[in-house]
């Protein structure tokens, strides 16, 4: 389906398979709701929301291009102390290679969630699994889980205090898990007939103290085709500066809220507010990016 180049859309979206509040069926009704003209639900390390909107049915008036985040190592040119993420779009959600590599992030978090929970209680703060598990119900359990659990208990105020306190890279009950190298989960995504795009760079600090402006042509020699460039925590300088380095390497241009439902309360499906704003022409490209991939 058509839409005006303008009418919002939102391309990073967080459901209940993983540390988003609501399920693949409110999030297609909440886009609905919104009048968005496309969207892709994009949770960490898993295909199961994708699945589920598919198998539910997209409605007619809605664009659907199926998504996951990657969690990354970064590469040793760009050593990375925030979280390096790699948006796949327009991947095949049965594709084996892809379900298998997912399956072993997910272990890892499996594994990584009790020693966060030990960590916790060393420091007299006590969350059993069956409490966090209530919190992420089905899905991947993430640390925002574990900040919900802290709220709930009356230990932090707000999920970013746990995160601020806790469970941020550095803090005490920080526990890292493993991760796909970038260039493995980029030949995962392209082999699953879909294209790569790094996950909001506003965020990434290199430890190194290299720039993403002289490291992109490697990220584009891996096959990375797209930069994430507008997002909620974006500053305006960072905008025009990922706008800048996408002109530069012909890389497509992405964005979404990070939508999370109630766990990162403030974003609206679509809107972060301010000026914020994905034009439909945005994911009409990437859409015929995925088909060149694939053809
Ligand atoms: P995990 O997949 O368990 O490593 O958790 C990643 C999630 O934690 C992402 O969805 C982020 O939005 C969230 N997150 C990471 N750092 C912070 C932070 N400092 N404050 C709040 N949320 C965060
Ligand atoms: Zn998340
Ligand atoms: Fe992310
Ligand atoms: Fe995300």
């Amino acid at each position: 389906m058509d839409c005006d180049p303008e009418t919002r859309v939102d391309l990073h979206i967080h459901s209940t398979a993983s540390d988003g509040t609501l399920t693949p069926w409110e999030i297609l009704t909440e886009a609905r709701n919104r009048r968005l003209g496309a969207i892709s639900i994009t949770d960490h390390d898993t295909l199961d929301g994708n699945q589920e909107a598919l198998r539910i049915g997209i409605p007619d008036a809605l664009n659907f291009i199926t998504g996951v985040e990657i969690s990354c190592e970064s590469p040793p040119f760009f050593p990375c102390a925030g979280s390096m993420h790699v948006l796949g779009y327009g991947i095949d959600v049965r594709d084996a290679a892809m379900l298998e590599a997912l399956s072993s992030l997910q272990t890892s978090r499996k594994d990584r969630n009790p020693k966060i929970l030990q960590r916790l209680n060393a420091l007299g703060i006590r969350i059993t699994e069956a409490e966090l598990a209530t919190e992420a119900g089905n899905g991947q359990i993430g640390r925002p889980h574990i900040g919900a659990a802290l709220v709930r208990k009356g230990v932090v105020g707000s999920i970013d205090e746990a995160f601020d306190r806790f469970l941020g890279n550095g803090r005490p009950a920080y526990v890292d898990k493993y991760r796909i190298p970038c260039a493995s989960a980029i030949r995962l995504i392209r082999d699953a007939g879909g294209v790569a795009v790094l996950a909001h760079p506003g965020l990434l600090r290199s430890t190194n103290g290299a720039l993403l402006e002289t490291v992109m042509a490697d990220f584009v020699h891996m096959g990375l085709c797209g930069i994430e460039v507008h997002y909620p925590e974006h500053t305006t300088a960072d905008t025009a500066r990922f706008s800048a380095i996408a002109d530069r390497h012909r890389l497509l241009v992405t964005g979404g809220t990070d939508f999370h439902g109630a766990i990162k309360p403030g974003l609206r499906m679509g809107d972060a507010g301010g000026d914020f704003h994905v034009p439909f022409h945005l994911y009409d490209a990437l859409r015929q990016a995925c088909r060149k991939q694939t053809s």
